[in-house]
């Protein structure tokens, strides 16, 4: 499974499917070009467009939409972005805004909007009906009557899903990290570069890795963030 902003899709889907990629998750906040530019500093809505079109094209067994909402930023959007799913045959899931990195667009306790809130903006506009389908990952998921499509809700403040947790990532650097929202991490570069090729002692180094992995997050929106590294360090 990969997580992506899907910018490089037009060029890459064709390559990362025939490398064995089968679930792709794209990020998108927004279908609205300016606010997509806000919200994402730097972001063409346009190349993730054609990034989404590319990655159907290419054929990955499941395509999903991840948008993180903030309140009075692009909470307004919620109804069209499941419809954008929807007419796609996509799932979606709406991630309540992980407090990673320093940010200066916005006050991260204000921007706040809880995954009880999307869902009730959504029931406005179509039926949601609970369901014990899962995908491996966090996200709760409802089917929406009125369409093929499932939304999810990843909670990290509201419905915090730590106990559960079975996730660790792995930085373009090498560097194993434990908990997204923690900075346990244990550098796999350095254990392949001093043992080349010597499988057993990476295994160990794995096994070992999880004896440190937090028991969850401490996020807290109401301070400064502890975690500097932005979620497009880490990958999602
Ligand atoms: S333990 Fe860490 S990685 Fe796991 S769900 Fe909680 S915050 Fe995420």
């Amino acid at each position: 499974m990969l997580t992506t902003n899907g910018s490089q899709l037009p060029k890459l889907a064709g390559e990362l499917k025939d490398a064995g990629v089968k679930r792709i998750n794209i990020s998108l906040d927004s279908l609205d070009p300016v606010k997509f530019r806000r919200l994402t500093r730097v972001g063409e809505l346009d190349k993730v467009l054609a990034g989404i079109d590319a990655a159907q094209q290419a054929g990955f067994e499941k395509i999903k939409i991840n948008s993180v909402i903030l309140k009075n930023r692009n909470d307004d959007e919620v109804p069209d972005l499941v419809g954008f799913a929807a007419d796609r045959g996509m799932d979606i899931s709406f991630i309540e805004e992980m407090p990673l990195g320093v940010i200066g667009d916005h006050d991260r306790a204000e921007a706040y909007y809880s995954s009880d809130e999307i869902k009730a903006d959504l029931e406005q506009h179509y039926t949601l009906l609970p369901t014990t389908e899962t995908t491996g990952g966090p996200s709760r998921y409802y089917r929406i009557v009125e369409t093929d499509t499932r939304v999810g809700f990843i909670s990290p403040h509201s419905h915090n899903f730590c106990d559960s947790c079975n996730r660790v990532r792995l930085t373009c650097e090498g560097r194993l990290l434990l908990c997204l929202g923690q900075e346990h991490s244990v550098d796999l570069r350095q254990v392949i570069r001093t043992h080349p090729g010597d499988k057993d002692k990476l295994k160990q180094v794995l096994r070992a890795s999880m004896d440190i992995k937090p028991k969850g997050h401490e996020f807290d929106l109401s301070v400064k963030p502890v975690i500097f590294r932005h979620m497009n360090m880490t990958g999602g």
